[in-house]
């Protein structure tokens, strides 16, 4: 009979085993989502910052169109001004109609330049900012890969346990197995040390009966109170 609560016992080890284990598995797959979003995170913001940059160039090369297009508006004016046969008031609203062009073409073109300016200095710091950015992915997939290769470490450890379990689960009579099936789901530790005359689990104390059956280990014992298998210090 004490066979089997060693069996008994073996298998509480193996399932408190396979507890730590689920829980370390728990633990790196939170680890590692959350290395997925900061990762995810980082790419989108290296994302926003080259549209950023894009939308810079964009509107420097949408101002020097404007640019170009006033430009060639004031030569067409020039050319009507210097080659056709026109009124006195059409060519003072010509000379007019250049002038203003040529002022909003000015406006437009400092506009331009400090864009394009700002457009070289920003490229700059965008390859800064994308060295800085690839090193950080690189420490981001090193340390993903450090938490896959643990996963995979203690998938292998489960399985085994597994192993180990089912076979002290086979030597354990049935009904044991049942009573200890039916204590795993509601209690961490389905068996107990007794301590002093107190059940270690529940802490209440034990008859009289209950310890000296224990003592005797010549039967699996549980107790009064909370069920848990009880097992003597020696045992
Ligand atoms: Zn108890």
């Amino acid at each position: 009979m004490s066979g089997e609560l060693g069996f008994l016992k073996e298998l509480g080890r193996s399932d408190a085993r396979l507890r730590a284990i689920e829980g370390k598995l728990t633990d790196l797959a939170r680890e590692l989502d959350l290395l997925e979003r900061r990762r995810q995170e980082e790419l989108d913001a290296i994302q926003r910052r080259k549209d950023e940059h894009t939308e810079l160039l964009r509107r420097a090369s949408r101002r020097a169109a404007e640019v170009d297009e006033l430009d060639g508006r004031v030569r067409a004016y020039q050319k009507k001004l210097d080659e056709e046969i026109i009124s006195y008031k059409e060519m003072e609203h010509l000379r007019e109609q250049i002038r203003l062009l040529r002022e909003k073409m000015d406006t437009l073109a400092e506009e331009s330049l400090s864009l394009m300016e700002q457009g070289e200095s920003d490229e700059i710091s965008l390859r800064e900012e994308e060295q800085q950015h690839r090193q950080r992915l690189a420490r981001l997939d090193e340390e993903m890969a450090r938490v896959r290769r643990r996963v995979s470490s203690l998938e292998a450890d489960r399985a085994q346990e597994l192993g180990q379990r089912e076979s002290w689960a086979q030597k354990v009579p049935s009904h044991i197995m049942e009573h200890y099936k039916r204590l795993l789901e509601q209690l961490p530790d389905p068996l107990a040390l007794v301590k002093g005359e107190n059940c270690g689990g529940c802490h209440l104390r034990l008859s009289e009966t209950t310890l000296e059956r224990v003592r005797a280990e010549r039967e699996v014992v549980t107790c009064e109170n909370c069920s848990r298998f009880l097992y003597w210090s020696g045992g």
